[in-house]
């Protein structure tokens, strides 16, 4: 596939993923099913708004490949939820649970939406709805639905209700619940507390001691807010963060536990005290050690990937760096810790979620954070080994062994 700005976000991934298919020698009919999507089902969401009046939004839900287990990935809310975004984000599920080997496949739902102009009730009317319009091809066993942008544990517990209204009672049905209808103690940090857990094996392996290392994170919902906290708690000089109404900067570095009332108080973390205010786009090209994208997609394009000068890029969002512009990042020493390994800790937690509601027996906090850990340390050294190898980067190194294990599972079921 050609390289070139503007690609659609699943003509993106594909170009990883037909990039992994030549390492792996991958037959054309092969790459015909893997670049694809199995199901793709498109819903019509009829919500009654609290005036009156009748709004009927579109919903999907993209089953990618379950070669190696139910598909499994999140539900966003979000104007950009498009059919080729939702797309894109399913397939990265995929190379996502091979990566770091749980027994889960790749999906992703949507609903084109922007909550934020919506009640508490008409949320919870629309995802009633939603979830009984694709509750035929979501099950424990085969399609297991999680939080992403504008979704949360509150998200989660509305639609395990919805499902159990026909099903029974199935807490495993979804994962990113509340602690106290089955949620998994330790799942709400996950993925931040995975994005640094990357960063500091990245940071050792460049030779870059911990003391006074500097960090700009972009978004502080879920796995910004908790990538701050983390890293913020391990000694590094969080210097910037932003949220969809803009970013704040400290040099000297910011008290992200304070903030994290500020923003609890006021939902935003512009305005907080002793922070001067900078835009997203001047957050992502701060002379900083350590990057971290953590909201929206495509963020790191053609158009700024020269002027971005972090050491380090931990894709703490999906797709935050388009293919043009992660060769310009490679090409400049920039190193890129991608998606599909660095926010990996939500979907491990969610998958011990899983199994502890499968087994009726939860872990306690310290237990999910140690295996957490052991699971995001062996699969960072299966890929470093693997770019050390092969001299290539880590994107391609994780994006070539997860496609391997896809297609060695999808060879033994006898569909390829
Ligand atoms: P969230 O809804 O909790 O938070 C999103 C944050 O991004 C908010 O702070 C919001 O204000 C900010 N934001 C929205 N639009 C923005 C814009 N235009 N510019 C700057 N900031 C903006 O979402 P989340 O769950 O934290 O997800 C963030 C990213 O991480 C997404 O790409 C998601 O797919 C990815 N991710 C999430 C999880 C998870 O467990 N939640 C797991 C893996 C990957």
């Amino acid at each position: 596939m050609e390289l070139r700005e503007n690609m659609d976000p699943f003509d993106a991934v594909n170009y990883f993923f037909f990039r992994a298919a030549e390492i792996n020698k991958l037959s054309d009919a092969a790459m015909g099913v893997l670049s694809g999507t199995y199901r793709e089902l498109r819903v019509q969401i009829p919500v009654r708004r609290d005036n009156g009046d009748l709004h009927v939004f579109v919903g999907y839900r993209i089953q990618h490949n379950a070669a190696r287990g139910p598909y499994k990935g999140g539900i966003r809310y979000h104007p950009s939820a498009v059919l080729d975004e939702v797309r894109a984000l399913a397939s990265l599920m995929t190379w996502k649970t091979a990566i770091v080997d749980i027994p889960f496949g790749g999906a992703k739902g949507g609903i084109e939406v922007d909550p934020r102009q919506m009640s508490q009730s008409e949320i919870s009317q629309m995802t009633r709805r939603y979830t009984n319009q694709i509750s035929h091809i979501i099950g424990s066993h085969r399609d297991i639905p999680a939080p992403d942008v504008n979704t949360n544990a509150q998200t989660m517990a509305w639609m395990m209700d919805e499902y159990g209204k026909r099903h029974g009672h199935t807490p495993e049905i979804v994962t990113g619940k509340p602690i106290a209808l089955g949620g998994s103690y330790g799942r709400e940090a996950a993925t931040g507390r995975g994005c640094v857990i990357l960063m500091e094996n990245a940071l050792k392996e460049m030779g870059v001691a911990s003391d006074g290392v500097s960090v700009a994170i972009q978004g502080f919902g879920n796995v910004g807010s908790w990538a701050a906290s983390v890293a913020h708690a391990l000694g590094y000089k969080v210097v910037s963060v932003s949220d969809v109404n803009g970013a704040i900067y400290n040099g000297a570095g910011i008290d992200v536990q304070k903030l994290l009332g500020f923003h609890a108080e006021t939902d935003s973390v512009v305005g907080f005290p002793g922070t001067e205010k900078i835009t997203n786009s001047e957050l992502i090209e701060l002379d900083v050690d350590v990057l971290m994208p953590a909201a929206l997609g495509e963020v790191v394009t053609q158009a700024n990937a020269d002027r971005i000068r972090c050491k380090l890029l931990i894709e703490g969002a999906n797709h935050p760096v388009t293919p043009i512009a992660d060769k310009i990042l490679t090409d400049r020493g920039v190193k890129v810790v991608p998606d599909i390994l660095a926010n990996a800790g939500g979907v491990i937690v969610s998958y011990f979620e899983w199994t502890q509601n499968i087994q009726q027996f939860r872990w306690d906090e310290e237990d999910v954070n140690t295996r957490l850990a052991n699971r995001l340390n062996s699969a960072h050294l299966v890929v470093n080994d693997f770019a050390d190898a092969n001299n290539c980067t880590l994107r391609e190194a994780a994006f070539a062994l997860a496609v391997q294990r896809v297609t060695e599972a999808a060879h033994l079921r006898g569909y390829l």
